[in-house]
């Protein structure tokens, strides 16, 4: 990638490239587990984000959307857990308590202090309205945001390209000069590639071939750097 030229604005997901989704979500079944008396099996986390997994993937296909991910995703959960219980009422505390948990990736404040030095910063993230606004301000991070793009309120997730086309309708910048930042092959370099949009991907575990996007790193604290910025 040629440094940041040209680059007018920065489009950056949040779970897992600004907030550690894994501890938020552990926190929030804890919690949920409290609020409920539904007490899991040890092995509920690996089966959480096997299944959580396989629920997005099958959203991002268009199958579904976000508000019946809701519905089925914790009796889902139960059933392969061989747990009985309301899968509904768990995933109301589930979300009150994900509404709560803002646990950063390692470098992700500096990032956006970097970035938010040098552009105007807007998160694209899928996930329901509201929450992330606040998980961001609980973090500490919403100072660093011009603004914050969410699927629950635009109608459709990454990498719908309807997505793209409500953030795009929204922001005086061609897509030409904005940069989508995030960990996700499928939703943010898939999803903003097709618009023009420049494309970094956050691969920690090396999950991807690495030339799916303009520039790879495996660690937030590598991107300045890459865009050519000094501190
Ligand atoms: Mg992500």
């Amino acid at each position: 990638m040629d440094g940041a030229n040209g680059i007018r604005a920065i489009l950056i997901d949040i779970d897992d490239t600004l907030l550690d989704f894994d501890k938020c979500a552990a926190f929030s079944i804890r919690r949920a587990e409290d609020a409920t008396g539904v007490r899991l099996p040890p092995d509920a986390f690996s089966v959480f984000k096997r299944i959580n997994r396989q629920l997005w993937d099958r959203l991002q296909a268009g199958e579904y959307d976000l508000a019946y991910l809701r519905t089925i995703r914790w009796n889902t959960m139960f059933a392969a857990m061989g747990v009985t219980a309301d899968g509904l009422d768990f995933e109301y505390h589930f979300e009150r308590a994900l509404e709560m948990s803002a646990e950063p990736v390692t470098g992700a404040t500096e990032l956006l202090q970097a970035l938010a030095g040098r552009f105007p910063v807007y998160a694209a993230s899928n996930a329901p309205s509201g929450q992330q606004e606040e998980r961001l301000r609980l973090a500490g991070m919403d100072r660093f945001f011009a603004d914050v793009f969410v699927s629950g309120d635009l109608g459709f997730s990454k990498p719908d390209p309807r997505f793209f086309e409500a953030v795009l309708a929204m922001l005086p910048y061609p897509p030409e000069t904005l940069l989508m930042i995030g960990d996700s092959v499928s939703a943010d370099v898939a999803g903003a590639k097709p618009f023009g949009i420049r494309t970094l991907l956050f691969d920690p575990h090396s999950a991807s071939k690495g030339d799916e996007a303009d520039a790879t790193v495996r660690a937030l604290c590598e991107i300045p750097a890459v865009l050519g910025l000094r501190d």
